[in-house]
């Protein structure tokens, strides 16, 4: 492939609910890498662990689709959703390999918090083989920590702010993790849903027309 091919974002997450911090997330490594697509890819969950989610994955696919539905760049993908199996990241770049996509050309987004924690994740270290990262600066979890959090991942890190010619990812390059110190709102899927359930606004925290679904649905009740 050559490097007139596309750049391939993966945002995954349990988007429940999706929120306003999600959107910048992606819009944020659009920027810094010159990303042409985004695929929101909302995970499955093993039944009745303490982290199962609390929306239906129908649910949760349906408020990814309305969050971005004036966002052209922005595709939900179901994957992770329809795999017979709960999911992994290194299995979802794996299928995303056999869709004829080289790991130069995907990147993998995350907040800072949820990339701190990558050690535990199935198929470290090899995982980070498989695509390029792009990890964006959450309240609380600036990416200036993560070289000194993850010494042994330090020569792959590469701080980022705006795409430009000739950076550095092309078919020859190894996958790096890019680092993206881009403001995002300070917001989590745990505070949305305590406020639904106390009644309260969401108002600049999910799209409108995902509180409507969230309310019309009756959802985190
Ligand atoms: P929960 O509170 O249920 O854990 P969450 O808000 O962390 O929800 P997730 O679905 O767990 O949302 O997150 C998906 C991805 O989005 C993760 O990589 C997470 O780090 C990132 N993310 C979520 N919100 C933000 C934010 N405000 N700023 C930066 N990254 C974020
Ligand atoms: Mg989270």
């Amino acid at each position: 492939m050559t490097s007139s091919q596309p750049r391939v974002g993966i945002l995954g997450g349990t988007f429940d609910p999706v929120h306003v911090g999600h959107l910048a997330v992606g819009e944020a490594a659009c920027g810094a890498l010159g990303l042409s697509e985004v695929l929101v890819i909302p995970s499955r969950h093993p039944p009745h662990r303490r982290t199962e989610p609390e929306a239906s994955g129908y649910h949760r696919f349906a408020m990814v689709a309305l969050a971005i539905a004036d966002k052209p760049s922005f595709v939900a993908n179901d994957v992770e959703l329809l795999a017979d199996s709960w999911s992994y990241t290194s299995v979802t770049l794996g299928r995303l390999h056999q869709a004829a996509f080289d790991a130069w050309q995907l990147f993998f987004i995350t907040g800072a918090d949820a990339f701190a924690e990558i050690a535990t994740w199935k198929d470290y270290p090899a995982v980070l083989d498989l695509a390029n990262f792009v990890v964006i600066s959450r309240p609380g979890h600036p990416v200036e920590a993560l070289p000194g959090r993850l010494p042994t991942l330090r020569d792959r890190m590469i701080m980022r702010q705006t795409a430009g010619p000739d950076d550095g990812v092309g078919p020859a390059d190894r996958t790096k993790i890019w680092l993206v110190d881009a403001p995002t709102p300070d917001v989590s899927s745990t505070e949305v849903r305590r406020l639904a359930g106390a009644g309260r606004s969401l108002e600049g925290l999910v799209p409108p027309a995902v509180e409507q679904y969230m309310m019309r649905h009756h959802l985190y009740r």
